[in-house]
């Protein structure tokens, strides 16, 4: 009943102390069941160690040997463990560091980088140290090895010190940098404990990378902490765990974590991996590129090309354009100045005609078989061009009357009867006009004026009821045709004996006595008669044909000089060289030297005349010629002393065995008194230089006297003998 008589107040208290116990107690009693599961233990570890130490890419758990070794010792003896990565830059600075309960790897006890001693836990596990080469090379002896290592193994380069202690450690920041300066030599070998070359040699640009089999070293793994009470009992807890582990179970975490695949590959690895289909893709690429810009180029060029064609010719017939033949016609005159052209100027006389009672159709297949039958006709050195409708231009090369008619012949006729040909009553009538090229017109070529002159004789065609064509300058088309008859006509007139060979004697006045002869050709042209020399040597000099004519010349002067000598006559004869017989590539005297040996004269039988403007013109080459040609024995002469411009400076320069005056050139022209005079004092000029002297064109006795009465003796000319053939002469001596 005393019970009951508690009262109401007491009771609130007790209940109230019970609540407050029951506070207190339940934190602390959850507490311990905390702790019964595990106290905490905050293990630091490096960052770069794979497979030791090392993120989980997918989980971002830190895992390794390391990891699962030290869990299992450190739950063993009860810790609930955290890892954290050691973010200083050394172990030393970590032990500082009072957010790690244990620090790992150890190999053994080193103090904090603030000086603290530290304890050390058992080993738990023994890692070899391998080295690594680049394959190629030989490793030298371990105590003349030079040896790179990572920066972070500080305590193992200290081990390889105390081993080795004759070897030279680099240390690099990343292993990178250690290839690559393993790769340059800068390094005989790299060193790292095998389980992370386990790792880093599965990048594939590593591949040429070996381990080297037997282990330099081995390196204990152990934990660390500074020296205190509570690190020395963590220490001790944990070498009980160490002591539990068992070999197998070491070996079976090294075997799990060495043989799996950890690499992560990057993308350089698979640019490396894949380098030689990269290189072909690229060069495929390339060439795709390549062949893509060619082909535009080509392309453009094609069409530029149309471009030009379409500028330069005409769709219809495809002939050329006005602008396109101005252009051809100008390139064909440069090309060929020797080719004697003529430019001609056609046109349908009832072309409207035509189109209006056939049809636009009709008149345009005319024009096209007209430009195409002349095409046939053209050689690749003339041209033809549509000017506009029914006007067609044509620069031939004029091959004289024949080639005119035969022209007519074959194309205009077929044209005219274009049409009746095909059964229609139409008869096309073509006028034109011819205009033959002057040598101006080769100076200064204007081709415009040239379709103009053709036009106006085209005109006048036109402009009468018949068809046919007419020349603008019928002068220069008979000029032109009997240079034509000229020139073609030598290599026939050399055989034929139309060609020939005459003398005209040279005397000594004093004596009367023939000294010498001058040959000098003579053609009797089979329709043109005989044709003097000053016309046709000139033509043959501009054609480049006067050297065949003047090898015929001498071969025919030494031939009747031997026949002479066989006959007992010992003569003398002066040929005619022409200035463009000499030649850079053209070796004259070798040629007489050669000459005079076949027939057996001596060259001092054989004089060469070499007219005064050539040596005007090319003095060096025809002084050194001249000189070449005395020394071999011959006698040179400078002929028509006294046409040229610079007569007296020529006397002085040019080395020749005797000067030919010609009385003609001074004489024949204004007042012949005072030509007498001017030829008394160059006689008497040229004997004072001690020269020997010959005047030729002598027509009279006077004139005979009065060069005696100067000293001069040696004469040619009409008064004494007129050039005549070889035949006329013999009888004459
Ligand atoms: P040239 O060498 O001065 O020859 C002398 C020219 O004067 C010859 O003319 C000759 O017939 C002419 N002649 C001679 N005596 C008299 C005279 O008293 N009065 C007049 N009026 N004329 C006289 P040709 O044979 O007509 O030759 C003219 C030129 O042609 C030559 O002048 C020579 O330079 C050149 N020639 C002649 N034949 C040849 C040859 O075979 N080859 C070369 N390259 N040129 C030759
Ligand atoms: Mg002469
Ligand atoms: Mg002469």
């Amino acid at each position: 009943m005393v019970m009951v008589k508690v009262s109401a107040g007491r009771l609130r208290i007790v209940l109230f102390c019970m609540l407050l116990l029951f506070f207190i107690l339940v934190p602390s009693v959850l507490s311990h069941a905390e702790e019964a599961s595990g106290e905490a233990l905050t293990v630091g570890v490096p960052l770069d160690r794979c497979p030791v130490f090392y993120e989980d890419p997918e989980t971002g758990e830190i895992v390794g040997i390391g990891v699962d070794l030290v869990r299992t010792v450190a739950e063993r003896e009860g810790y609930k463990v955290t890892f954290r990565f050691i973010e200083e830059e050394t172990l030393k600075k970590a032990l500082d560091n009072p957010a790690y309960d244990v620090i790992l790897p150890f190999g053994s006890a080193i103090k904090s980088e603030s000086g603290k001693d530290t304890v050390v836990s058992n080993n738990l596990i023994q890692t070899p140290f391998t080295l690594v080469t680049d394959g190629k090379r030989k490793v030298p002896e371990l105590s003349k090895l030079r040896v790179g290592m990572l920066g972070s193994l500080g305590a193992g380069a200290e081990t390889v010190r105390d081993l080795y202690p004759g070897i030279e450690i680099v240390f690099y920041d990343t292993m990178e940098d250690a290839v690559k300066a393993l790769r340059k030599d800068q390094v005989d070998a790299l060193l790292h404990n095998s389980y992370v070359w386990s790792y880093v040699l599965q990048k594939p640009s590593y591949s040429d990378l070996e381990v080297q089999p037997t282990a330099m070293f081995s390196m204990d793994f152990k934990a660390g902490t500074p020296d205190t009470p509570e690190g020395r009992e963590i220490i001790e807890r944990l070498n009980k765990g160490i002591a539990s582990l068992t070999e197998t179970y070491r070996q079976a975490v090294v075997l799990d974590y060495t043989t799996r695949r950890l690499y992560q590959k990057t993308f350089p690895d698979y640019l490396y991996e894949n380098k030689v289909g990269l290189i072909l893709g690229g060069l495929l690429f390339i060439a795709l590129i390549l062949i893509t810009v060619f082909r535009r180029r080509a392309l453009r060029l094609e069409q530029e090309k149309e471009m030009l064609w379409l500028e330069d010719h005409d769709s219809l017939t495809g002939a050329l354009s006005l602008t396109g033949f101005r252009k051809r016609v100008e390139e064909l005159l440069r090309a060929h100045p020797d080719i004697p052209y003529l430019l001609s100027y056609n046109n349908i006389k009832n072309f409207k005609y035509v189109n209006d009672s056939l049809g636009m159709k009709a008149g345009d297949a005319l024009l096209r078989y007209w430009v195409s039958r002349t095409k046939q006709t053209l050689s690749e050195e003339e041209a033809i061009c549509r000017i506009e409708s029914d006007h067609v231009a044509v620069l031939r090369r004029s091959g004289g009357d024949e080639r005119l008619k035969a022209d007519d012949q074959e194309v205009v006729d077929s044209v005219r009867d274009f049409f009746l040909d095909l059964g229609k009553e139409n008869r096309v009538q073509i006028c034109g006009g011819v205009y033959v090229l002057a040598p101006e017109d080769y100076q200064k070529i204007d081709v415009d004026h040239m379709l103009d002159c053709a036009r106006v004789a085209e005109k006048r065609v036109h402009d009468t009821l018949k068809d046919g064509y007419e020349f603008y300058n019928p002068d220069q088309w008979e000029r032109g045709k009997r240079v034509a008859d000229i020139v073609g006509r030598l290599p026939v007139a050399l055989q034929s004996g139309e060609l020939q060979v005459w003398y005209q004697p040279q005397v000594d006045y004093s004596t009367g006595e023939i000294t010498g002869l001058e040959a000098l050709s003579r053609w009797n042209h089979s329709t043109l008669g005989w044709i003097p020399p000053m016309e046709f040597i000139p033509e043959l000099e501009e054609t480049g044909l006067i050297y065949d004519l003047d090898s015929f010349v001498w071969n025919r002067v030494c031939e009747d000089l031997k026949r002479w000598k066989e006959q007992g006559h010992y003569r003398f004869a002066s040929v005619n060289l022409s200035r463009s017989d000499i030649r850079e590539d053209r070796d004259i005297p070798g040629y007489f030297r050669d000459l005079v040996r076949q027939y057996d004269l001596s060259p001092d039988q054989f004089r060469i005349e070499i007219t005064e403007t050539a040596y005007a013109k090319d003095p060096e080459l025809l002084i050194r010629t001249t000189e070449e040609l005395r020394a071999l024995g011959f006698r040179v002469e400078m002929d028509d002393f006294g046409s040229g411009y610079s007569s007296l400076h020529m006397l002085k320069e040019v080395p020749v065995d005797r000067i030919k005056l010609d009385m003609h050139f001074l004489t024949e022209t204004g007042d012949a008194d005072k030509g007498q005079i001017i030829v008394g004092y160059m006689v008497q000029m040229v004997k004072s230089l001690g020269m020997e002297m010959i005047v030729e064109g002598v027509e009279t006795k006077e004139q005979a006297e009065f060069l005696k009465s100067h000293g001069c003796t040696e004469m040619q000319g009409f008064y004494f003998h007129k050039p005549m053939s070889a035949e006329d002469y013999e009888k004459l001596s």
